[in-house]
Parts: structure tokens; C-alpha cells; sequence
């Protein structure tokens, strides 16, 4: 490695003349900042820690340590280490399920399950006899104990997965019966009649948008259909002259029913009456249901196919199964959050609005202490696109001046509020009690940010 000219001492015991003075030459922090490195970290990490890496660069070349040319390096050096892209974040909005931050969080039993399964595992061997072994057993096993009126169980990557498999496996060439008000779009401009008749299977509408009777859909079947498939519309509500009848009502007619419940209820959930679960549904007759794994049940990202035992042998076998396969690390935290303590999802929703009251207080109380402007305010959180359209779950936010809301989202533990009536607000309802901390630490520096940027 070059030595450079470190401040030692000349002849005389003082530093080398004045023209080497390091100080001199130490590169200003925006031109530093200007490396592309450094400008890429910056949009992985936020300003903050690539500023702090900067600067501490900086340091180390008035202290002589490394020439001043090797500052940009140096910080780059000194960068936190990550190794995606993917920043954690706290979920202030409000929304439970919030798909652009990732739905579900796992859980910690599931991160850890993760952790252990990242390595080589036995996902497909059997240990005591060294044979091969189906893969996914044991989270397969955790999931038909979780759902004992499922006497079949299949894993694929996400919902839609679940339904293309259904799809593909039981329709291709044949008619799904489906209602018109259950034709939806899942987000994003994906649609399910799409994504069904890209299968190859063709759709058979029956009903309007606002009614359909059993009657419709008996008028409907044939020797050409291949099931019957009910929707829930998770992320809207029709209300007022309305009528759709239930799985029971159907099963009379000789087909397979199968109900997309979307948001991976296991069983019923009290706080959310009308959302379908996967228990209730099985009861009632459905042949099959499909849910993600990443909504209301709490897990990852994975799709869930429960039911009737030749309806999963035939998509299990079927060769699409194969690509839409989940991997070991879905598997470990799937089982995990099954067999767990209750998951951060179910937490956040049944979290007592007493409570975040006076965590909002608080949090409100210390922070106008530094000189905040904030205060603790009643908040109505929702479900999210995963789930229970319509329903409000009262609690409690801090309310800030709205442009707080950027320099919390480009912090260093960056922070995503929703803007309401001007104010910057963060709803407690999906932070956990134990991120306090974390969140008044990123309103301070978010409040510090700003005052030195009005400076
Ligand atoms: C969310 C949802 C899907 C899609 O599930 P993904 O896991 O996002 O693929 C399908 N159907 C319904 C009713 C849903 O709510």
C-alpha cells in the first residue's frame, strides 16, 4: 500500500511545510458525497449513515491516518454493513398489512427459524434413515394441525400462486363458474379473471355486480365446468341491495367449491366478523380453499391450498406445482409462525387502544420536552389491502408538522407515517411497544435535521 506524507515530524520536529498540511487538503463533505458509491449507499442507507461515514473519514485525515485523497474510500470503508437494498423500516401508517412495506412482519420465532434453515437443512431428508423425504413436511404437518377440517394441505409462493395451481391443475380447457361481484382486482393492476384465464380455463360469469343467487350459478353448470369459484372482495365492500349466497349454498350442486379467502385466517377472528376463515369454510363445504400466508395469518410470503386429499394430490403432482414451489426459508418461518406465540400481525390488531393511548402520550410527553413540536392525538388505523375492508381499529398516533414525514422516511432508521389534515401523523397501532425507543430516536433526529436545515 503507497505510504503517503503523514504529519511527522520534519527536521525540526514540526510537521512538514504548510503545503502539506493535511487539513488543507481534506476533500469538503458535499464533494466526498459526490462519489458514486456514496451516492448508491445513500439511496440504500439514507443520508444519515453515509454522512456519519463521511465525516468520520474525515476525521481520520486530520489525524493523519490516511492521505487525504483517500477519503471517499475511507468512507466507503466505514459504510454499516448491509448486504441488500431492502431497508427495515417502522410501519407508523396505520395500515397493518401494508404491501409496499412487506405485509407481515414474522415473528421473532420465525426470523429465527429462518436463520437456522439459511444454511444446509433437511428440508427433503430424512435424518434417521438417510432417505429422501417429502419436502415441507413438518410445515405441511403444522398447517393440518392448525386447520383439522382441511384434510389436505399444499404450499405454493404466494395467493395468486394458489389459484393459478387451482386453475391450471382442475380447469385448464374447462369453466370456472365465478360471480360477478367477486371479479377483482388484487392491487397493482392485477386482476384475477386474468390471472384465471391465462390458465387456460374459461370464466363463467354468473349473477350482477351487486346479486347473485344460488339459482345463477345452478343455471350455470354443466358437463364443461370444472369448479365453482367464490371471491372474497378483501380490499372493498359493496353495501346496500346486496346478495351473494355462502359456500353452503353451493354445494348442493354437485361441483367443487372453491373459496379464495385471500387473507390466511385460520379460524374466526373476533375483532373481524365478516373476514372469511379458512376452518369455517372448510366446515360449510368448500372443497378447497387458497389463501396468502402474508396477510392476516401473519407469516411470509406463501400461498395456501387446503382441502379435499384428491383435489391436493392432483395439484401436487401436477408440474406447475414444481415451479410455483416454495423454498426452505418460507417453509421454516411458515412452521414457526404456526406453531408460535401470537405473531406481530395479530398483535398490532389486538393491541388495547387504552394503550397505545398512553405509549402515544408518553412518546408525546418526552419529545415536547427536547422542544417537538407534537403532541398524542386518536388515530383509526385499518387491516390493509390484506383483509377486512371497512373495518376501523381505534388508537392512537403522534402528531407532527407535516414535513417531518420526509426526513423520518430518510432517516437512518427510517420511518413511514401517513399525512392527515396537514399533520405528519404515526399511528402506534403496527409498531411494536418495543420500537418506542427506536421511534423517538428517529423523531429527534428527524426534529435535528430540520433545525439544521433552517438554519
Ligand atoms: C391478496 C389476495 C390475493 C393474492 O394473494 P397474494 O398472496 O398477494 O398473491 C388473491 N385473492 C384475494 C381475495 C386476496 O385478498
Amino acid at each position: 500500500m503507497e505510504q503517503w506524507a503523514a504529519p511527522g515530524p520534519g527536521v525540526d520536529g514540526a510537521p512538514h511545510g504548510a503545503g502539506a498540511d493535511p487539513r488543507r487538503r481534506i476533500p469538503r463533505t458535499d464533494a466526498v458525497l459526490r462519489d458514486p458509491r456514496l451516492l448508491n449507499a445513500a439511496h440504500r442507507l439514507g443520508p444519515g449513515p453515509v454522512k456519519s461515514a463521511v465525516h468520520r473519514a474525515q476525521q481520520r485525515a486530520r489525524e493523519g491516518a490516511v492521505p487525504p485523497d483517500a477519503v471517499a474510500d475511507t468512507a466507503v470503508a466505514l459504510l454499516p454493513p448491509s448486504a441488500s437494498g431492502l431497508r427495515p423500516v417502522i410501519n407508523a401508517t396505520g395500515v397493518v398489512l401494508h404491501t409496499n412495506l412487506g405485509r407481515a412482519p414474522l415473528s421473532a420465532a420465525a426470523r429465527r427459524a429462518v436463520q437456522d434453515a439459511a444454511g444446509p437443512t433437511d428440508v427433503e431428508l430424512d435424518l434417521r434413515t438417510g432417505v429422501r423425504a417429502r419436502r415441507g413436511r413438518t410445515a405441511l404437518a403444522a398447517l393440518r394441525a392448525a386447520v383439522p377440517a382441511a384434510a389436505a394441505a399444499h404450499l405454493v409462493n404466494n395467493g395468486a400462486a394458489a389459484l393459478v395451481l387451482a386453475a391450471t391443475a382442475l380447469a385448464a380447457g374447462r369453466e370456472i363458474v365465478i360471480g360477478r361481484g367477486e371479479l377483482v382486482e388484487i392491487g397493482d393492476g392485477f386482476r384475477l379473471p386474468d390471472l384465471l384465464v391465462s390458465t387456460g380455463a374459461r370464466l363463467r360469469e354468473v349473477g350482477t355486480t351487486n346479486r347473485t343467487t344460488a339459482a345463477d350459478y345452478a343455471d350455470a353448470i354443466g358437463p364443461a365446468t370444472a369448479f365453482v369459484l367464490k371471491v372474497h372482495p378483501s380490499n372493498f365492500r359493496i353495501t346496500g341491495f346486496t346478495h351473494a349466497p355462502g359456500v353452503g349454498d353451493l354445494t348442493a350442486l354437485g361441483v367443487p367449491v372453491v373459496v379464495d379467502i385471500g387473507s390466511g385466517l385460520l379460524a374466526p377472528h373476533p375483532l373481524l366478523p365478516d373476514e372469511p376463515d379458512a376452518r369455517t369454510q372448510l366446515t360449510a363445504g368448500a372443497a378447497l380453499v387458497t389463501a396468502s400466508g402474508d396477510k392476516l395469518l401473519g407469516g411470509p410470503q406463501c400461498g395456501l391450498l387446503l382441502g379435499r386429499e384428491d383435489l391436493i394430490g392432483t395439484l401436487s403432482r401436477h408440474p406447475l406445482a414444481r415451479a410455483l414451489r416454495v423454498d426452505k426459508l418460507t417453509l421454516a418461518a411458515l412452521e414457526a409462525t404456526l406453531t408460535g406465540p401470537a405473531t406481530p400481525t395479530g398483535e398490532a390488531l389486538d393491541a388495547d387502544p387504552a394503550h397505545l393511548r398512553h405509549r402515544a402520550e408518553r412518546l408525546a410527553a418526552r419529545l415536547a420536552a427536547d422542544g417537538i413540536d407534537v403532541r398524542a392525538v386518536a388515530s383509526s388505523a385499518t387491516v390493509g389491502g390484506g383483509g377486512a375492508p371497512g373495518v376501523t381499529l381505534a388508537g392512537a398516533a403522534l402528531s407532527l408538522p407535516e414535513r417531518y414525514a420526509a426526513a423520518l422516511r430518510t432517516g437512518s432508521v427510517p420511518v413511514v407515517g401517513r399525512l392527515e389534515a396537514g399533520r405528519c401523523l404515526l399511528d402506534l397501532r403496527a409498531v411494536p411497544a418495543a420500537d418506542d425507543e427506536r421511534l423517538a430516536g428517529a423523531v429527534r433526529s428527524a426534529g435535528a435535521v430540520r433545525s439544521a436545515g433552517e438554519r
